[in-house]
């Protein structure tokens, strides 16, 4: 069973757990219980960044919804 190495967002822990790799990508809980975990990869692709603010970056997607040709009279 492979192991898996999780670390503790919550107490900056970090702990082992085997499991099969269906429950991989599970929620593991922390052994002090914290619930905010995350799963470490053997091959991370982070870019430095020791300790800051973990924000996904976005793509600056503009153009709204999906529809709204109506109004424009191209419906009619
Ligand atoms: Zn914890």
């Amino acid at each position: 069973m492979p192991r898996y190495e999780y670390r503790c967002r919550a107490c900056g822990t970090t702990f082992e757990l085997n499991r099969p790799m269906a429950e991989s990508s599970a929620p593991a809980s922390c052994p002090d219980g914290h619930g905010d975990t995350v799963k470490l990869l053997s091959t991370v692709a982070v870019t430095g960044a020791s300790s800051s603010s973990a924000s996904s970056a976005r793509p600056p997607s503009g153009g709204g919804g999906g529809g709204g040709c109506c109004g424009g009279g191209c419906c009619g």
